[in-house]
């Protein structure tokens, strides 16, 4: 740090990225001296999102997860099973508990700078990476970079598939959930837009989250994803009285589009910096992952992507693969995805989509798919 240099690190983008490298900056106790700024166009007061993922034991977000279920429903036309989860919890946080806890941590343990505007470029000098703050460039040591400036230019031989997704939470005057059972895919709605499922989150007898999700090219309209959630809370569901206390609406990019790790002593995290499951979309987690990485080469000294190499090749080619097929629709992903819980524990196919299995355990999962459409997406891919 110098006077043309002013912090130790940028970080760019105060969402999910932003937010857990500098809590496992703070949890580590080494960063306390170090000047750090961040910058975001967003107050982050709103709770845009909730997140789920899945892990054995506890995490760093412990203290703020809003619900958590050791056992979850698998459904399809072919399938209904209860899948039981242990040695994982599958986990639920809501986005305004994930902004006020991190902003919480960070003011006690670390000295950051937060700064509201919007970020237009991010740039290296010879010794330094720099910000472009409105008209102001500002240097650092490092940048950490989880704003995607403009779409990614995907090659023509790279799937780029969305999944996107409308979500209700609904309010019943009567008992009708059990709190103790979530709903990770139901395929039992119409799937003429492609792989078309919905998930149950319920928090209690009367209170649950409702998502109607998609992985395919393109968004459907309000309409769309309105009749979809009306067709499932009333007919599979069998709810027809009940209040909407809140909704949530998004994409996530499914591509094997590989995203820069890093330019110099900008280093990219979050989903612009690849750490988005392109066959499942699936990024909290690997962002924890990610940000425990970088915070143990700082506090050693060294680079921050030291030793890192980014998701192992088989797991892109698995998500490949599986690309391949959603976008072929042949066979569909209800029936994929039917094959892959109705035959597997829950907990390899967990391991599996997590990139945690090892080669042995990866050939039992793939054994049990559609193996000649499987076979023949995958000499496509090679
Ligand atoms: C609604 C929704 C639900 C999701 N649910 C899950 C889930 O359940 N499980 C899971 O694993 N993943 C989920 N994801 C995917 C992924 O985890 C999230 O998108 C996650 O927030 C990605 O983190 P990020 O830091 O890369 O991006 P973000 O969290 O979006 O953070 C980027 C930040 O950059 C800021 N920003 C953008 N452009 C600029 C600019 N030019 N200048 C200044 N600031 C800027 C934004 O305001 C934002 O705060 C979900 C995504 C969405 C959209």
């Amino acid at each position: 740090m110098s006077a043309n240099r002013p912090y130790d690190y940028i970080i760019t983008g105060a969402g999910c990225a932003g937010l857990s490298l500098l809590v496992h900056l703070a949890r580590n106790g080494n960063f306390r001296d170090k000047k750090i700024l961040l910058i975001d166009q967003d107050d982050k007061v709103r709770n845009d999102r909730t997140w789920c993922f899945w892990q054995t034991g506890e995490g760093p977000f412990e203290p703020i997860v809003h619900k958590q279920w050791s056992q979850a429903w698998f459904h399809s036309d072919t399938i209904s099973r209860l899948l039981d989860l242990q040695p994982y919890h599958y986990k639920l946080i809501r986005g305004i508990d994930f902004y006020r806890y991190c902003f919480d941590v960070i003011g006690k343990e670390l000295d950051v700078t937060l700064r509201k505007g919007t970020v237009k470029a991010v740039r290296n000098t010879e010794n330094t990476a720099e910000v472009q703050l409105e008209d102001e460039w500002i240097a650092a040591d490092y940048v950490f970079n989880s704003i995607l400036f403009r779409p990614p230019v995907v090659r023509t031989k790279d799937h780029y598939l969305l999944q996107h997704f409308k979500g209700r939470i609904i309010e019943t005057p009567q008992p009708v959930f059990d709190p103790a059972q979530a709903t990770l895919m139901d395929f039992r709605t119409g799937q003429q837009h492609g792989a078309t499922f919905v998930y149950v989150m319920p928090f209690t007898p009367q209170r649950a989250l409702v998502e109607y999700t998609l992985f395919n090219e393109s968004e459907l309209t309000g309409e769309e994803y309105d009749a979809g959630l009306d067709d499932y809370i009333s007919r599979i569901l069998g709810i027809q009285d009940y209040t909407i206390t809140d909704t949530e609406q998004g994409v996530i990019p499914m591509t094997d589009h590989r995203f820069p790790k890093r330019d110099g002593r900008i280093i990219y995290t979050g989903t612009a910096g690849g750490q988005t499951k392109a066959s499942s979309g699936y990024t909290f987690d690997f962002i924890q992952q990610h940000s425990a990485h970088i915070t143990t080469q700082l506090a050693a000294g060294r680079d921050p992507l030291h030793g890192y190499h980014g998701t192992p090749a088989r797991f892109r080619f698995y998500d490949r693969v599986l690309l391949h097929i959603l976008r072929q629709r042949h066979p569909s992903g209800s029936a994929v995805f039917s094959d892959l819980f109705k035959k597997n524990e829950p907990r390899q196919v967990l391991r599996f989509i997590g990139n945690e299995s090892t080669l042995l355990e990866e050939l039992s999962v793939i054994s049990k798919l559609p193996v000649l459409p499987f076979f023949k997406a995958a000499l496509q891919q090679l």
